[in-house]
């Protein structure tokens, strides 16, 4: 017999994962991110993706990413710092700062890599993070691998924030962070209020932009923009993976905070830099974003759509102000079921559960895509009325 397993331990953590419903698998999808997907040889209509303006297969965006390939190849070959900085990721970064309206801005390979960094540079032991309980768990995470304390108020409480920052005593650096789409919920945080607080307080500000970027603003740039805050806000995080179809993360904010960034975040200088195509990618998907807001507008249409159909069935709609519309169903079980109702319908939709979401908050977590049709959204309300309103969501 070989040696005593050492990782015997963890067929335990999956029995617990397994009985409290929470075990996730993966559902492979063998086509790209269109608005109908297939699922083992069968049809579905898409709900689930972050691909919000469809940009992820539109022909101009791969079109553009092909060239990048034939040209540059596949992989960065290094860091930015050393050999994986090229023209393309210059221009991307000019960009993007172009488009949210900053000084600069500075490329990850991730959104996740730039909270996680960027938090961990900007505050550290002796200064405070004031954080919105439902901010992303990159946020979370960039908040512990900084070691500053955080102070977490409750979701979207102006009120609390406020009383949390004026009460808070001693000398290190304070900063406010907050998503301003939630992921989970699709709600919008009150930008103009907290610009307000973090100014009065002497606090730094930064948002993360996620779900925002190319949903929200005239021309698609985000939360910053609909606002009207894009000069308040010093520190400007967001993605290039959801409605910009792509891949990477950014900051946007100062030269100073980008000079700073390329000098002292770990998730920056020891990671390769992003591939040529998926820089590319991007590049033509924010022109697109600018010239296009047409996608937004049908975007739109079709979450007010979808959201009145389901409320008047008696589902209990998350509100939302995105294209995320969540349906709380409350425990995993029912949540559960009613995924596997839709799918076998032909609607892919996830269950959403802990730790994504609080314990009984599970949800049924619908995305739409400006590649909709209205056909497709009717088509799903109408299995959505077929699966049922789920009984104990009241
Ligand atoms: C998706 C997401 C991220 C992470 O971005 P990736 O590019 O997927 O790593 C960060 N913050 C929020 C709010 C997100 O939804």
């Amino acid at each position: 017999m070989g040696a005593p397993d050492s990782l015997e331990w963890i067929e335990g953590e999956l029995r617990a994962i397994r009985g409290e419903n929470l075990f996730r698998t993966l559902t492979e999808i063998a086509s790209g991110q269109s608005p109908e997907i297939l699922i083992g040889g069968k049809k579905h209509i898409l709900l689930a993706s972050n691909n919000y303006l469809g940009l992820s297969t539109d022909p101009r965006v791969v079109k553009a990413a092909a060239r990048a390939l034939s040209k540059y190849g596949t992989g960065s070959g290094g860091s930015r710092l050393v050999s994986g900085s090229s023209d393309l990721h210059a221009e991307l970064e000019r960009k993007i700062a172009e488009f949210k309206s900053t000084e600069a801005a500075i490329l990850f390979s991730s959104g996740y890599l730039a909270n996680v960094g960027t938090i961990a540079a900007l505050v550290g032991e002796g200064d405070t993070v004031f954080s919105d309980e439902l901010n992303h768990a990159s946020i979370i995470d960039g908040c512990r691998l900084s070691r500053a304390s955080v102070e977490v108020y409750p979701h979207l409480d102006t009120d609390s924030l406020r009383r949390m920052v004026s009460r808070s005593r001693g000398g290190g650096k304070k900063l406010i962070v907050t998503d301003t789409v939630f992921s989970m919920d699709g709600d919008l945080t009150d930008l103009g209020e907290i610009c307000s607080i973090s100014e009065r307080h002497g606090c730094m500000l930064m948002v993360d932009e996620a779900h925002a970027m190319g949903v929200l603003g005239k021309k698609g740039s985000g939360a910053t923009e609909h606002f009207g805050v894009e000069d308040r806000v010093p520190v400007v995080m967001g993605t290039l993976s959801k409605a910009v179809g792509s891949l990477g993360g950014y900051v946007a904010g100062s030269r100073s905070l980008v000079d700073f960034i390329r000098n002292r975040v770990r998730s920056y200088i020891f990671d390769t830099a992003l591939p040529a195509a998926s820089v590319a990618a991007s590049i033509e998907a924010i022109g697109i974003i600018e010239n296009e807001p047409g996608r937004r507008e049908h975007l739109m249409g079709l979450v007010n759509t979808f959201k009145t159909g389901l409320s008047e069935m008696g589902y209990q709609v998350l509100p939302s102000e995105s294209a995320i519309v969540a349906v709380l169903t409350g425990e995993p079980e029912a949540t559960l079921e009613l995924a596997a109702a839709l799918r076998e319908l032909g609607i892919y939709t996830p269950a959403v559960r802990p730790p994504s979401v609080p314990a009984g908050k599970c949800r049924v977590r619908a995305s739409l895509m400006a590649t909709h049709t209205e056909d497709h959204i009717l088509r799903a309300l109408a299995a959505f009325k077929t699966a049922g309103p789920l009984a104990g969501t009241s």
